[in-house]
């Protein structure tokens, strides 16, 4: 039991003597230890503490193996670990940091839309995306609805970065109204920057984002914090400059798809870069891949190529030449627009935009660089309306019935410059 000597007692003068002798004999008669030492009683209990540490060590080494909790409700539906099992998870590795993939929004909800994102690892946290949803029907009176991100305010001094994978709503919508709450620098390609800036124009907070434009084509690499890098591959997909983001980690290379499709013959040329996300995955490989998964349960191909369309609408121009035509697509199609300029600039046309949301995103794209317009086709609302019918071609949003879409107040007589007549064409 130990191999400590219990101390001497010291010596005292002896007056001190004296008294600590009548007060160890009345102590000697209380205590059996004591009435076999001549040492003093703090040393003897300080001994005894160290001996029962002693005892508690001793005895659990016996109860090793024995779990401890074995409440459902232990924090692991029940199961059990014993001091074996955290050992051996220790000699493992297990007292390092782990990554924690967080979904914020858009994973497992019903709708399309607040798609958000989190990784944490350690002392960083880096996020993909910040999407709204349109509610629809369902919510009267409700604009949009955005994730909670009560976890990542809570965290904010560990946010290095935010990551964007494309600029349609449901991965941006949110950016203005939490890039002042939980701030740090955004990364992304061209064209989706534009999209954030522009989404900043309308926001309220003031706040200047500091905005990098990460480059698909040069497999540019940005390190976030010690935890964290990052590249964007390019995908395709029905907005320009659209990415997967490719994240290494301490425990391995994770892949967000974002939003994509293949396509054969893509309206600028740029294909998904497949050879990128391969070479990935056999130098490295990808410990997880997130994939964009709308529509997936339902059978079929969805998808015609944008070549398809094109033709499509060159058939509608041939056929009917004399009748104004009106198209109505989402503001974000950019490469729809250039589509709908080509065919349009072949069969002696001009083209107007309308809608708010689409000249917006027209110029944004135009400052990226991300569409090439034809000479002189584009004319503006107030001038095509003087031309013959044969020669217009409007171009709005309300592809989708929104109430207050250009397309429905044309055809309700709202619109300033153009109501819907019988001899009009609407695709
Ligand atoms: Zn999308």
């Amino acid at each position: 039991m130990g191999g400590r000597r219990l101390a001497k007692p010291q010596e005292d003068d002896a007056n001190k003597r004296q008294n600590g002798n009548e007060r160890r004999q009345q102590q000697q008669q209380q205590n059996t230890v004591l009435a076999r030492t001549n040492t003093r009683r703090g040393e003897v209990q300080r001994a005894m503490r160290r001996t029962s540490e002693n005892v508690n060590q001793v005895s659990s080494q016996h109860m090793i193996d024995i779990p401890v909790n074995k409440s459902v409700y232990n924090g692991y539906q029940g199961r059990q670990f014993s001091m074996a099992d955290q050992r051996r998870a220790k000699q493992q590795g297990g007292n390092r940091p782990s990554l924690r993939v967080i979904p914020i929004g858009g994973l497992g909800e019903m709708g399309i839309g607040k798609n958000m994102m989190a990784l944490e690892y350690d002392n960083d946290i880096i996020i993909i995306d910040m999407g709204f949803l349109f509610p629809g029907g369902d919510y009267p009176g409700i604009n949009y609805i955005t994730p909670d991100i009560t976890y990542l305010e809570e965290r904010k001094h560990k946010i290095r970065g935010h990551v964007f994978t494309h600029g349609h709503l449901d991965h941006v919508g949110a950016f203005r109204h939490f890039i002042h709450r939980i701030p740090a620098p955004v990364y992304a390609s061209k064209f989706t920057v534009g999209m954030l800036q522009r989404q900043m124009d309308e926001a309220t907070s003031g706040f200047q984002p500091n905005y990098n434009v990460l480059n698909p084509e040069t497999h540019e690499r940005v390190q976030l914090g010690d935890s964290f890098s990052i590249e964007l591959v390019r995908v395709n997909h029905s907005i320009p400059d659209a990415t997967a983001v490719v994240i290494r980690t301490p425990v391995g290379v994770l892949v967000d798809s974002g939003d994509w499709r293949f396509e054969d013959a893509p309206v600028d040329g740029k294909k998904f870069d497949l050879d990128r996300m391969k070479e990935i995955a056999d130098n490295e490989g990808i410990l997880m891949f997130m994939n964009e998964s709308t529509n997936c349960e339902s059978e079929g191909t969805h998808h015609h190529g944008e070549l398809d369309i094109k033709q499509s609408f060159g058939q509608v121009m041939e056929n009917y030449q004399n009748s104004r035509i009106i198209i109505s697509c989402f503001s974000s199609q950019i490469h729809r627009m250039q589509t709908i300029l080509e065919e349009a600039q072949t069969h002696g046309r001009k083209v107007a935009f309308a809608g708010y949301s689409m000249l917006q995103n027209l110029e944004v794209a135009l400052r990226a660089g991300v569409i090439k317009i034809p000479k002189d086709v584009i004319m503006k609302m107030d001038d095509i309306i003087k031309l013959p019918d044969n020669k217009v071609t409007i171009v709005c949003t309300g592809s989708q019935g929104e109430f207050n879409a250009v397309l429905n107040r044309m055809a309700s007589g709202a619109h300033k410059h153009i109501k819907i007549k019988q001899s009009d064409v609407v695709v």
